[in-house]
């Protein structure tokens, strides 16, 4: 065995063995792969070997798409069999909600460049006479889908990385991981010690055991799966061709064929974890017992929808354990707060997600950064929240919704009030509708007190919508009160805080008392921040950003602290905050605040350490929704003081409670986009427009990269339509068709109340981002009209939030 190497990978499933083809191939040969077993001895070997490309995230459909076109070249570059079938499958709704969900589907596979197409159920039927086509309304078809031989793909991968140069290495399992002071591990077997520059954990189903030698706990959880395989079918037998694949919603289930008989899994309505506590070291190639009553009727409405199964005799029953993370997507990347430590965890459907996965996690680890957005698959998108406790109840939910559809306005119930602030029972009293975003709970908007605090999951206009209409008429006419806690505030203190922001930031780094804006850049010009930047005092600063992407940020500016004299801290929990927003908000502070708060003596972008109604604060002018606005972050143990204080000094003043929807609502009437939805990794500075904030006569991180693009100009853009639609707006990746072909795609969008119109953003061709160019956005399979706007619609000089 080597002494070193560049990458010890943990783990020879269909998921280690990717990531060392991709890093052979990539140019990192030097790369070593360490099973404890025989290559495939987890959950790869006996899943169903079902392909197909529809995921819940646009980018991880493409990469699906990227891993199923893999598989010939694989094949041919290894010389082993891949077993792939492809069939071609389909996609079958059984009610209106699913055909509208395959609907949208079509319209971000335009975008992805995937071929996806709706097909009559005449031809349903032609293509797979086995199934009762009564049963459905439409049927999605995609020719990539299919099916492939398990342990064939993960040999390919693992034989195609060695003629690459790369090595494996069997029954050699990983012991230990003890990391040097120079930030290298010592990976530690029976056989030997390997010294190595980065380590991935890809241990599928003993990823937390494989975590915890580093002290890591990760939020995944091995579920138990059935699918069966039946005796021989005689239609089967009497075909020469293959059967196409499918997988019906409504059922939770998806079949292929299998030899001459057919294969159908389901996803059981009520999931059983396995192995809650640690998986046991000597599982390898077994199964479980299979547990028949679990998915009896599952298997009933199979048998009604595919009535030959009925017949046919059962010939094998599995039962494998795999392992799913808390949202059902991914976990990779670099583990905050780790050096060096890769992760690849949490990929629940290998067999469609491995290649993407693979590439990505090797495009990162020796270019620094994923060729596209992997924000879905980011381990960086769950914080200490996400206990194991917590990866064991929504990996079960995930589960059992597998192939349940999720609505836009839909908040999924499981492992909910993980945070939340001291005002989470008064604003619930208050008729809070809540979301958690990054485990703590914010709330959406504001129904009439608790008993009316519902709303029904829908791709239209919920009954919130003329909820959030009075909460904007409030802050657009009064003067509105929204809790900002879950906003990221990050720390710099040290004599090199300025300077190291100067570098990190492509903006201006205010003087202190001041706000600026500013894109952070990736070395090849890619958004990695929209981000406000506050100067306390010349040691001191803070920025403000999305609490999504805080610990994905956190592990961004820890990465590039070498060399320079401060101290970061991500304090997003240590401050929690309320917002003020609306004309009479300034009225209302001036009540709170011994200091004057007039526009002479608090200006547009000014911050301040001061005391709001008595609480130490730090008082910020700014806002997102477009007015005359504050936000004031406090301690946690002083936020139910100020909310109380601020109540009692707004009565008089029309003060309403807003939530995160009437924000977002009025941020569209700006023209402003958001995090990882219009500005994210996807995008450059010039293509967002965010450009406009660089400080082009200093250094930063990617100046190289968007000085080109300045030069040759942005080949795409981000642009602010009207849409005329009735009682539906976008939610996001709609497409964006011209002249009948699709030129681009939503990012995000709603109805602007307080216009009254419905709007998106979304990126077009450069050459069509002219105010007044005219498209249809496809929303639900329907062409509505849109049109491009210049200016914002509300205030564009700005000058409500600078009066
Ligand atoms: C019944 C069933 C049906 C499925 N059907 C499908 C399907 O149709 N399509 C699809 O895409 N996916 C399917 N899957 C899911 C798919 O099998 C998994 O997504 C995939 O196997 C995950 O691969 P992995 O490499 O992450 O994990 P694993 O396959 O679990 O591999 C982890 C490897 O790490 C090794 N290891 C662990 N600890 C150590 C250590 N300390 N040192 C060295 N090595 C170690 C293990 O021995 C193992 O070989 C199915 C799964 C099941 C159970």
């Amino acid at each position: 065995m080597e002494s070193h190497a560049k990458v010890v990978i943990i783990g020879g499933g269909v998921v280690g063995c990717s990531i060392l083809f991709h890093l052979a191939r990539f140019g990192w040969q030097d790369s070593v792969l360490l099973e404890r077993n025989e290559l495939t001895s987890g959950s790869s070997w006996h899943a169903a070997g079902q392909i197909h490309t529809i995921s819940s995230d646009p980018n991880i459909s493409r990469l699906q798409g990227y891993t199923i076109k893999l598989y010939e070249e694989l094949e041919a570059l290894s010389g082993q069999s891949v077993g792939l079938h492809s069939t071609g499958g389909f996609y079958l709704a059984s009610n209106k909600d699913w055909y509208d969900y395959l609907k949208r589907e079509r319209s971000k596979a335009r975008y992805m460049g995937l071929d996806q197409e709706f097909i009559s159920l005449e031809e349903v039927a032609r293509l797979h006479p086995l199934i009762d086509p009564k049963r459905y309304i439409a049927a999605l078809w995609d020719p990539l889908d299919g099916d492939i031989d398990p342990s064939g793909v993960t040999y390919a991968y693992a034989k195609a990385a060695k003629k690459l140069g790369a090595s494996y290495h069997t029954h050699a399992a990983v012991i230990e991981t003890n990391q040097r002071a120079d930030g290298s591990w010592d990976v530690v077997t029976a056989n030997g010690t390997i010294n190595a520059e980065h380590i991935v954990n890809a241990g599928g189903l003993w990823a937390r055991e494989v975590g915890h030698l580093s002290g890591l706990n990760l939020p995944v959880q091995p579920m138990e799966h059935h699918y069966l395989i039946t005796e021989a079918i005689p239609q089967i037998e009497a075909r020469e061709e293959r059967l196409p694949a499918g997988i019906d919603y409504e059922g939770n289930m998806y079949f292929r064929q299998e030899g001459q008989g057919m294969l159908l899994g389901t996803y059981e309505p009520v999931a059983t974890p396995w192995s809650v506590t640690g998986t046991p070291q000597h599982f390898g190639h077994e199964l479980l017992e299979p547990q028949l009553d679990h998915i009896a009727e599952r298997l009933e409405l199979g048998f009604e929808r595919i009535p030959a199964l009925a017949e046919a005799g059962i010939k094998d029953m599995i039962n494998g354990p795999f392992t799913f993370g808390p949202d059902g997507n991914p976990m990779i990347g670099p583990v905050p707060g780790m050096r060096n430590y890769w992760a690849a965890v949490g990929v629940m459907a290998g067999f469609c997600q491995a290649g993407g996965v693979g590439k990505c996690l090797a495009e990162w680890m020796i270019e620094g950064e994923p060729e596209i957005d992997v924000w879905a698959m980011d381990i960086a998108r769950f914080g200490d929240y996400a206990s194991p406790d917590y990866g064991t109840i929504k990996s079960t939910e995930n589960y059992e919704r597998r192939f349940i559809l999720t609505f836009p306005n839909e908040t999924l119930p499981k492992g909910r009030g993980q945070r939340t602030t001291s005002l989470y029972d008064r604003l619930t009293a208050q008729g809070a509708v809540w979301a958690d975003g990054f485990g703590l709970e914010h709330a959406l908007w504001f129904a009439d007190g608790p008993q009316d605090a519902h709303e029904e999951p829908t791709f239209r206009r919920s009954r919130s919508h003329d909820y959030v209409a009075r909460e904007v008429k409030a802050v657009r006419e009064n003067v509105g009160v929204v809790e900002i806690a879950n906003f990221a505030k990050h720390s710099f203190k040290g004599p090199d805080a300025r300077k190291f922001l100067d570098y990190v930031m492509a903006g201006n780094v205010p003087k202190a008392g001041r706000i600026s804006l500013s894109p952070m850049l990736t070395p090849r010009g890619k958004l990695y921040g929209d981000l406000t930047i506050a100067c306390l005092d010349e040691a001191e600063f803070m920025i403000f950003g999305s609490g999504a992407a805080q610990e994905m940020h956190r592990r961004w500016f820890e990465s590039h602290l070498d060399g320079y004299d401060l101290q970061y801290q991500n304090e997003s929990s240590r401050y929690h905050g309320l917002g003020l927003s609306g004309p009479k908000s300034r009225e209302l502070l001036a009540r709170l605040c011994r200091e004057d708060v007039s526009s002479e003596a608090l200006k547009f972008r000014d911050i301040r350490r001061t005391f709001v109604a008595g609480v130490p604060a730090l008082l910020t002018r700014l806002s997102f929704s477009g007015e005359l606005g504050y936000e004031i972050y406090v301690q946690p143990e002083y936020q139910l003081r100020l909310y109380q204080a601020i109540l009692e000094a707004g009565a008089d003043l029309g003060l309403r409670h807003y939530g995160a929807r009437a924000l977002m609502s009025m941020r569209l009437e700006k023209n402003w986009g958001v995090w990882t939805l219009d500005l994210r990794p996807d995008f450059t500075a010039a293509q967002s427009g965010m450009d406009a904030f660089i400080n082009w006569e200093k250094d930063f991180i990617g100046k190289q990269a968007a000085v080109n693009e300045r030069d040759t100009g942005p080949t795409i853009k981000l642009v602010t339509m009207t849409i005329d639609t009735d009682d539906i707006d976008v939610s996001n990746d709609e497409a964006i068709l011209k002249d009948g072909e699709c030129v681009g795609y939503v990012t995000s969008g709603g109805y602007a109340h307080h216009l009254q119109q419905s709007m998106a953003l979304g990126y077009v061709p450069s050459d069509l981002a002219h105010a007044g160019t005219s498209f249809d956005v496809e929303i639900n399979g329907e062409m509505y009209a849109a049109k491009i706007i210049g200016a914002a619609l509300y205030d564009p000089a700005g000058e409500k939030m600078r009066a």
